[in-house]
């Protein structure tokens, strides 16, 4: 059997690379952080991390991850509900309740499994999911597994929202879910608003603070900060793995019951493996740190304001953005390669991206802040950017 799958595999693989869509991985070979080395020997400026905060090296943190090592051991070889859960688990999950202002949280080994494992076990056939139409791969998978009735909305559409809100009023419940920033524009979702159609429609909301926590809001409480509405999303999901130490894990918060359930029926909890306590362990001291300061959210915001005002000066189409996504649209494919390539020789990592990841004729440069960047980074960034720019005729 397995020759004749080898060929179909090859010719698949093939027909990638020929649509030059094949995703080679380059090695890194120092810790993540604002320079890094790469397998070439080359030293560059990293623009493309979930890095936001600079945590994912520092110090407190691996310091936390050592000493739980040391007094709590490496792996819990189980699943939470049988003998996987230390005292430290349930610290975090109150941890993150209280970072944004929820009554419970149940963790997971990824956001993948968080937003896999929600709705399944909260919705039936009787009920309806309302998705926006860029919501994470996740979330569509999450949604595949449920017996609910799907409706899409068009990306942060709000008439398009209330058209299927009303179709959708034969249901038992009804949820909106959304990402909080979305991945490739950057733009915010307006929460506001759908709170307000949620409460006018009679449905609850769900919020992907992936991208968005620890990034927006003044503090980095995400979207429920940034509009005010902390307290009125019945569900939130969200990692450890972008802004809050770059390690692993995911988690969901909300509402008690919400969270009751999960714990009873979400199966990538019951049937996968408790989160290592180092990682749980440098978690509690990040949201420690967060509540201490919000010196790294200030420092992010700060380096956002300066690299979209000197690149915006400098003549560059830019998407609108409300997080620390910053797309720097060049609309060809093959420009938005080249592009990358030659920065990438000015020591500046970023990553083109085209179709089918962002729809045709929208290719872009996406560039991410991290409070790790000094102004010297972004002025070498914003230097390389103009140099290239003006080389392929981006810029004058
Ligand atoms: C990154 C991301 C995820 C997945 O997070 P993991 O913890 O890496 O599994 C889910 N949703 C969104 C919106 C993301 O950006």
């Amino acid at each position: 059997m397995y020759t004749k799958f080898q060929a179909f595999l090859q010719e698949e693989l093939g027909q990638i690379k020929e649509a030059g869509l094949f995703k080679n991985e380059r090695i890194i070979t120092s810790p993540q952080g604002a320079t890094i080395s790469v397998s070439t020997g080359q030293e560059v400026l990293n623009f493309c991390a979930n890095n936001y905060l600079g945590l994912s090296n520092n110090p407190k943190l691996v310091q936390a991850a050592k000493e739980a090592l040391d007094e709590r051991g490496y792996g819990m070889s189980s699943v939470r509900f049988i003998c996987g859960t230390q005292d430290i688990h349930k610290t975090l999950e109150q941890k993150i309740a209280d970072f944004f202002g929820t009554e419970d949280t149940i963790l997971y080994a990824a956001a993948f499994d968080a937003n896999g494992g929600v709705f399944e076990p909260l919705l039936g056939a009787e009920d309806a999911i309302i998705s926006d139409s860029l919501n994470h791969a996740s979330i569509i998978d999450g949604v595949r597994l449920s017996k609910a009735a799907r409706y899409r909305f068009e990306n942060a559409n709000m008439e398009d929202l209330e058209k299927q809100l009303i179709e959708a009023q034969k249901h038992r419940f009804r949820v909106i879910v959304t990402d909080g920033v979305f991945s490739m524009d950057g733009n915010v979702a307006p929460m506001d608003k759908i709170v307000a159609l949620a409460n006018k429609y009679d449905a609850m909301v769900m919020v992907d603070e992936c991208h968005s926590a620890g990034v927006v809001g003044a503090t980095g409480r995400g979207v429920t900060e940034l509009f005010n509405i902390r307290g009125q999303v019945e569900i939130i999901t969200g990692t450890l793995g972008k802004a809050f130490g770059g390690a692993v894990g995911g988690f969901t918060t909300g509402k008690k019951e919400v969270i009751d359930m999960l714990r009873q029926r979400s199966r990538p909890y019951l049937f996968s493996n408790s989160l290592p306590p180092m990682v749980v362990s440098a978690g509690i001291k990040m949201f420690d740190m967060m509540n201490e300061t919000n010196e790294l959210q200030d420092k992010l915001h700060a380096n956002t304001d300066y690299f979209l005002q000197k690149m915006t000066a400098a003549g560059f189409d830019i998407k609108p953005t409300k997080s620390a996504i910053v797309a720097v649209m060049l609309y060809d494919a093959k420009l938005s390669q080249d592009f990358a390539a030659k920065l990438l020789d000015e020591g500046i990592y970023v990553i083109g991206f085209y179709f089918p990841v962002v729809p045709k004729g929208q290719a872009r440069i996406r560039v991410q802040l991290s409070a790790a960047h000094e102004v010297e980074h972004l002025d070498k960034a914003v230097k390389a950017f103009t140099k290239v720019g003006k080389e392929l005729g981006v810029i004058k």
